[in-house]
C-alpha cells in the first residue's frame, strides 16, 4: 500500500488545518495502538486518552483520509441492522437500543463543546419518502420518538411542507428531526485528532501497517517501525486488507459527492431555506445539504469503480438537475468518492480476532453516528467492560467465502438487486 495525500474533496479543502504527523519509525510502545485514523480510530484514541491510556494510532496515509473525510457530513440517528440484533438478543435489548441509537449525536455534541472544535455543526434534517410505504415507515418512526420523549422536534411533513423546505416536487412527504444534523466531518476528525494529541496521544501518518503479530502484547507492524501494545484496535473499515479474518464480512460499496461552485442566496432560500440535511430512503440513495459556504453538497451511488471527477460531476448533474432544474448549468468545484463498509446482514462488525486484537467495522451509511458510539465501546472493552461490545460482537457476521475476491461484480448485483427493490 503506498501511503498517499487526501482526496480531492471539498471537505480537504477547507480543512482548518492540515496535519502532518511524522510517520512510525523505530520500536515504540503504548498502552493501546489503534490501526486507522477516521472517526472510529480517532474516537476509540480520544475516548481511551480521556481515560488515562497512552495511545498511539497508525495511519496509512492522513487522518481523516479514508470514509471519514469523504462523507456526506450527515448526522443520522439508528444504527443499521438493528432489527437483526433485536431479533438475535430477544426484546430486553430494545430499551437499550434507544438510548444507543442517538449516544453517538450526544459524544459529537459534547466534543465540538469541550474541545471547541469548528466542525460546522448545524442541528435539522429531513427523511423524504418517494411512496406510501415510506410515509407509513416515517409515521411509525415520529409516533417511537414521541412517545420515548425526544428531546428534539420532530415533525411529520406534508407535501407542501417538504416542498417548501427541499424545493423540489420530488417528494411526497417527510420527517423532520431536529436532534439530526450536519457538519464537516474532516474537521470534526482532525478536530478530534487534535484533542487527543492534547492528552497525550501519538499519531503517525504516512505509515501503512503490513502486519498484526499475536502475543501477550501485539505488535503493530510498519516498514519503518512497531508499535508493541497491551490491546490493539483495528479501525481501517473498508479501506482495511491485512487481517485475513476481516475478509468476506462487509462488501466495499462507493458513493460519489459532488460540490457545486457557492449558491446565490436567492437559490439558497428556494432549494433549503432552513439549511437541513435531506436523504431519501432508498438502499441506493441520494444524500444532500447545504456546505457552510453555500454549496450543494449532493451524494449517491454510482455503479463505478474509479474516481474521475468529471464523470462523477456528469452523472450527478443528471440526478441534481432531475430535483432542481434551475441548477442545469450551476458549475462544480469538487467531486470524489469513498468506500462504505457495508455487512451484509447490516449490523456493526465489532468483535476480536484475537483476545487483545479488537476491530470494529461496518456501520453501512450511519458512520457519523455509529463510529462515536462504537469508539466509547471499544474503549470499554479495552478497559475489560464488554457489555454493549457483546450487543454487537454476538451477532456472527454472514461470511462470504472468497467474497474479497470478488466483491466488485458482487456489489453491483447486490446494488442491482437493491435498485429494483427500491422500485417496488
Ligand atoms: C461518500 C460517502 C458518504 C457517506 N455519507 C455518510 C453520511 O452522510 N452520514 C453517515 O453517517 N455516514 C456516511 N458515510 C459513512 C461514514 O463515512 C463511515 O461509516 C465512517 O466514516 C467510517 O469511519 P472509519 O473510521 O470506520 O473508517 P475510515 O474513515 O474509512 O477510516 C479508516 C482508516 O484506516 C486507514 N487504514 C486502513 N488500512 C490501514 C493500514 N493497513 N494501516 C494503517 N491505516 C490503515 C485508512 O487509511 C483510513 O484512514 C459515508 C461514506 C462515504 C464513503
Amino acid at each position: 500500500m503506498q501511503a498517499q495525500e487526501h482526496t480531492g474533496s471539498y471537505y480537504a479543502a477547507t480543512v482548518n488545518e492540515v496535519t502532518d504527523f511524522a510517520p512510525l519509525r523505530g520500536a515504540q510502545t503504548a498502552d493501546v495502538c489503534v490501526v486507522g485514523a477516521g472517526f472510529t480510530g480517532i474516537s476509540t484514541a480520544l475516548h481511551l486518552a480521556e481515560r488515562g491510556y497512552n495511545v498511539h494510532v497508525v495511519e496509512a496515509h492522513r487522518v481523516g483520509w479514508g470514509a471519514t473525510g469523504r462523507n456526506g457530513g450527515q448526522m443520522i440517528g439508528g444504527i443499521a441492522g438493528e432489527r437483526c440484533i433485536a431479533k438475535h438478543h430477544g426484546r430486553g435489548v430494545e430499551e437499550l437500543f434507544s438510548e444507543l441509537r442517538w449516544e453517538g449525536h450526544n459524544i459529537i455534541r459534547q466534543r465540538v463543546s469541550k474541545y471547541g472544535i469548528d466542525c460546522d455543526l448545524k442541528p435539522g434534517y429531513v427523511d423524504v419518502a418517494i411512496k406510501p410505504r415510506h410515509v407509513r415507515d416515517m409515521q411509525a418512526e415520529h409516533n417511537a420518538l414521541v412517545e420515548a420523549e425526544f428531546p428534539y422536534e420532530v415533525r411529520m411533513l406534508s407535501r407542501e411542507e417538504t416542498r417548501e423546505l427541499t424545493g423540489t416536487d420530488s417528494y411526497i412527504g417527510g420527517l423532520l428531526n431536529m436532534g439530526n444534523g450536519h457538519l464537516h466531518p474532516l474537521n470534526l476528525c482532525l478536530g478530534e485528532a487534535g484533542a487527543a494529541v492534547s492528552l497525550g496521544t501519538t499519531i503517525y501518518e504516512q505509515s501503512p501497517v503490513t502486519e498484526i503479530r499475536r502475543g501477550d502484547k501485539a505488535v503493530v507492524v510498519t516498514e519503518h517501525g512497531t508499535v508493541t501494545a497491551d490491546a490493539v484496535v483495528l479501525a481501517g473499515n473498508a479501506y482495511h486488507h491485512i487481517e485475513p479474518k476481516l475478509r468476506g464480512i462487509m462488501f466495499p460499496v462507493n458513493s460519489f459527492i459532488v460540490a457545486t461552485e457557492p449558491l446565490p442566496d436567492e437559490v439558497v432560500q428556494a432549494i433549503n431555506p432552513r439549511d437541513l440535511a435531506i436523504c431519501d430512503p432508498n438502499f441506493v440513495l441520494e444524500y444532500f445539504r447545504l456546505s457552510a459556504d453555500k454549496r450543494l453538497l449532493f451524494g449517491a451511488r454510482l455503479n463505478y469503480f474509479g474516481d474521475d471527477p468529471e464523470f462523477i460531476m456528469k452523472q450527478h448533474r443528471r440526478k441534481i438537475v432531475k430535483h432542481y432544474p434551475a441548477l442545469a448549468d450551476v458549475g462544480f468545484d469538487y467531486a470524489w468518492g469513498g468506500t462504505i463498509g457495508v455487512p451484509i446482514n447490516r449490523v456493526p462488525l465489532l468483535g476480536r480476532v484475537a483476545p487483545n486484537v479488537f476491530y470494529s467495522q461496518g456501520y453501512s451509511g450511519h458512520g457519523v453516528n455509529v463510529t462515536h458510539l462504537a469508539g466509547q465501546i471499544m474503549a470499554d472493552a479495552v478497559a475489560g467492560t464488554f457489555e454493549r461490545f457483546d450487543l454487537f460482537a454476538d451477532v456472527k457476521p454472514v461470511v462470504v467465502p472468497g467474497g474479497h475476491l470478488f466483491s466488485k461484480p458482487m456489489v453491483a448485483l447486490g446494488v442491482l438487486y437493491y435498485k429494483i427493490k427500491d422500485r417496488l
